[in-house]
């Protein structure tokens, strides 16, 4: 999607701190981190959020998650513990809308969320 800020990462047209990437994904630090650890993984492809994810990209779902794990470990907060959160329309607070998981660790969180 040619106005959207992820889209334009993936494409490398916007710089972003890559941490990861393969054929179908990316991970880069968050811009505004809310963590010691904040990192977003999102698929290159656009998908707006989890509204729009079909039985095709339940594996690109999953890969998603597997390397949020790996960048956890790779970290030092796996063991520790660390959060991940999709924000999924407005009252959930999502703002860019191209589907992303925070990895956010290195501190205690707090439950319930705010
Ligand atoms: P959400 O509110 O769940 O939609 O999260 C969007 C996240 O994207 C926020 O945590 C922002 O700080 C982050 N963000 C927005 N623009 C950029 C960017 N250009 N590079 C890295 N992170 C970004
Ligand atoms: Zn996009």
């Amino acid at each position: 999607m040619s106005d959207c800020i992820f889209c334009k990462i993936a494409d490398k047209k916007v710089p972003a701190r890559i941490i990861y990437e393969d054929e179908d994904a990316l991970a880069f630090e968050d811009i505004n981190p809310q963590a010691p650890v904040h990192a977003l993984i999102i698929p290159k492809r656009h998908i707006a959020n989890t509204l729009d994810i079909t039985e095709d990209d339940n594996h690109i779902v999953g890969h998603l998650i597997q390397i949020a794990n790996r960048i956890a470990s790779d970290k030092g907060i796996a063991e520790r513990g660390f959060r991940l959160v999709i924000n999924c329309n407005p009252e959930a607070g999502q703002t860019v809308y191209h589907l992303h998981i925070h990895l956010l660790g290195g501190r205690i969180m707090h439950w319930p969320p705010g």
